[in-house]
This record gives structure tokens, sequence and C-alpha cells, in this order.
């Protein structure tokens, strides 16, 4: 891995932009904030800078990436054919945290797409994403600017902890206001497919999509052997240091397991804002019970900061999942590698 002397700037620095898209256009690596996460981005169409994303994450090579794009206009350069559906997706949910996968052109390389004869497209709605992908006059391939395996970056210190040293710039763009990655979805098979949740909930799109498929590994482990429907499900994910085990059932019956766990060295309860005063063993909130889109934005900072806290066991009480919580359920059974207590 090569190392980088990693210039800081702020969102608001038009100048510090433009130096941006030059990086970008050199083939360097520009590290900058999304209304998702931190994105880590080279030109999506070449493949030398592309790798360079791979090894400052430490990212499996058969792990795609997302292509972000500032305008409607690049779509048909990076796939065969835009399907119908895609418009009125794009009408209500770009820019957005909506990731849309697509049979690939022959511009895009087969670093960007792991291999695959598809590529993931989102146009990001935070406008010093915009204004990067403007300023580099190029598509912008980046996955979250974790390194692999560990929670995404949701503020401005995770990604400078990250990929300090690593990268040519980090463009500080404060706190990410979903916090979870983009929904990912695939119209290049019929019927179109859930990969990821997100922000952007099953409910909403099949107003759009009415015969879309949620795929069994947005809930389940995929069994040994199994194909992936998208790569990144296969691998550990979004998890701390800490060993975390996702606890099901109601605030009494959570409150009674941690009795049974009171004074256990180095146990950490995650648990809703409402229960958090009451707990019998030290703890961090991720949200209101009720609240998905807060759940959402806090739960990767809070992975790290029980880190920061010396957790050893977390006992994380599980959400719900309607609406954006499938998204906040899915990442923490990932967290969890899908141990589960259920009361
Ligand atoms: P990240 O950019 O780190 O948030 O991860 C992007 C996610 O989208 C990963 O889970 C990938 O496996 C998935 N993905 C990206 N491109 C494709 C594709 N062409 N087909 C299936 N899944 C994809
Ligand atoms: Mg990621």
């Amino acid at each position: 891995m090569r190392e980088a002397q990693t210039e800081i700037v702020r969102g608001e620095d038009e100048a510090g932009i433009r130096r941006a898209g030059q990086i970008l256009r050199d083939g360097g690596l520009v590290v900058f904030p999304t209304e998702t996460v931190y994105g880590l981005g080279a030109d999506a169409l070449k493949d030398s800078a592309v790798r360079g994303i791979y090894a400052a994450k430490g990212r499996p090579s058969d792990n795609p990436l997302i292509v972000h794009i500032a305008g409607m206009e690049e779509l048909p350069k990076l796939w065969q054919e835009v399907p119908s559906k895609l418009e009125e997706l794009a009408r209500r949910f770009w820019p957005g945290p909506m990731t849309v996968i697509g049979k690939k052109s022959r511009l895009v390389g087969d670093v960007v797409s792991g291999g695959l004869d598809t590529v993931a497209v989102r146009m990001p709605s935070h406008p010093v994403a915009k204004a990067l992908i403007q300023a580099a006059g190029t598509p912008i391939a980046a996955p979250s600017a974790n390194r692999s395996g560990f929670p995404s970056p949701t503020c401005f210190a995770h990604a400078l902890a990250d990929m300090e040293g690593r990268v040519e710039m980090i463009i500080d763009g404060g706190d990410c206001a979903y916090g979870v990655e983009s929904t990912v979805l695939t119209l290049a098979q019929s019927p179109p497919r859930l990969l990821r949740p997100g922000a952007v909930t099953p409910e909403q799109l099949r107003e759009v999509l009415t015969d879309l498929v949620i795929d069994p590994a947005v809930l389940e482990q995929l069994e040994e052997g199994q194909q992936a429907a998208s790569p990144g499900m296969k691998y550990r994910h979004y998890a701390p240091k800490a060993h975390v085990v996702l606890v099901e059932g109601t605030p009494e019956q959570y409150q009674a397991f941690l009795e049974g766990r009171r004074g256990e060295a180095k146990a950490f309860a995650l648990c809703f804002a409402e229960e958090a005063a009451a707990l019998p063993l030290p703890n961090v909130s991720y949200g209101g019970r009720e609240d998905g889109l807060g759940q959402a934005r806090e739960l990767f900072a809070c992975l790290r900061r029980l880190d920061e806290l010396g957790a050893g066991t977390v006992y994380a009480h599980c959400p719900d999942r309607a609406g954006v919580g499938l998204a906040v359920y899915n990442r923490l059974i990932r967290a969890a590698g899908f141990e589960v207590i259920r009361l």
C-alpha cells in the first residue's frame, strides 16, 4: 500500500474542491461526504485509480463499487441500456440514497464492477459530493471510506481516523444525514431485487416497482457455498472490535436479560434512548425505540464509541424492522456476525 500526504479541506472551500477534482483526474483518491456515509472516491473509468480504492480499504477485489454521477446524462455512458422503470425511480429518489444496478457498458472496466457484467450507479444529493463529481468531470467510484469490515464513517473524524495517510485528500463535510449506506437494488434481472436496505425503504420502492423482491441475504446468513447476489453480503461487515450479540425481545425482557449479565466484565448494552437510564450495564443508546431514521444516523458512531469505551461484549437491543429499521437491522445483524438471542 502506498503512503500519501493527506490534504484536509472544508466542504465550502471551492478552490479545495477544484483541487480535489484535479486529484481525481490524475488518478488519485479523495474522501468526501455524502448524505449516507463518507465515500472513498476515484475516477470510475480508470482501472489503475480504482485499484487504489481496494488497496486503501483492504477490500476484496470481487466486491464491486458504486459509481456516483451528478446528472442523468451520465447514465447511458455507464449502462448498455436504461430500463424504463429507472425514469420513475430517479424522479422520486435521485438525487438521494438509492443505488441501482444495470448491465454495464464497455466503458466500465472489470475492476470497478468486481468482474461482474453489471455496474451499480447512484446520484448523491450532498452538495459537496455533487460539486466534486462536477469538478472531476468524470463519474466517481466510491465505497464507504472505512477499512474493510469495520463500521462506515459517518462524520469527518471517523473518515480521518480510517483514511489519513492512505489518500491524497479528505473533505470535511460534517456529519452525514442518514448514517447508513444507500439502498441497493438491481434492475439487471427480472423481477427487480432489493440487495441492501437503506434510507429509501422497500415500502417506498414498491410504489414504483410493484414486483420488487427482497433478497434473502438481507435478513439471513447465506449458507455455505451459496452464491451472493451482492458480493458485499458474504463478508464480515460493519463490525467493531467488540463482540456484538443482537438481543430480540420487549423492553422488559431485555432489561431482565441484562440483569442476568450484571457485573459481567467489559459487557455493555447498545440500547434505545428510553431504556438507557434503567439498565444494569454501562450502555450507549442509538436512538429512540420508534425512531428508525435516528437509529440509522447514530448506529455506526455508537459502534465506534463502544470500542473507545473498551467494550468486550455488546448486547444490542434489536430494532424494529419496518421502514428504515430494516436497514438498521441488516447492519446490526452483520455487525453481530448473525449471533442473535431471541428472548
Ligand atoms: P459500499 O460501496 O462499501 O457501500 O458497498 C457497495 C455494495 O453494493 C456492496 O455490498 C456490493 O457488493 C454491492 N454492489 C455494488 N455493485 C454491485 C453489482 N454490480 N452487483 C451486485 N452488488 C453490487
Ligand atoms: Mg462499505
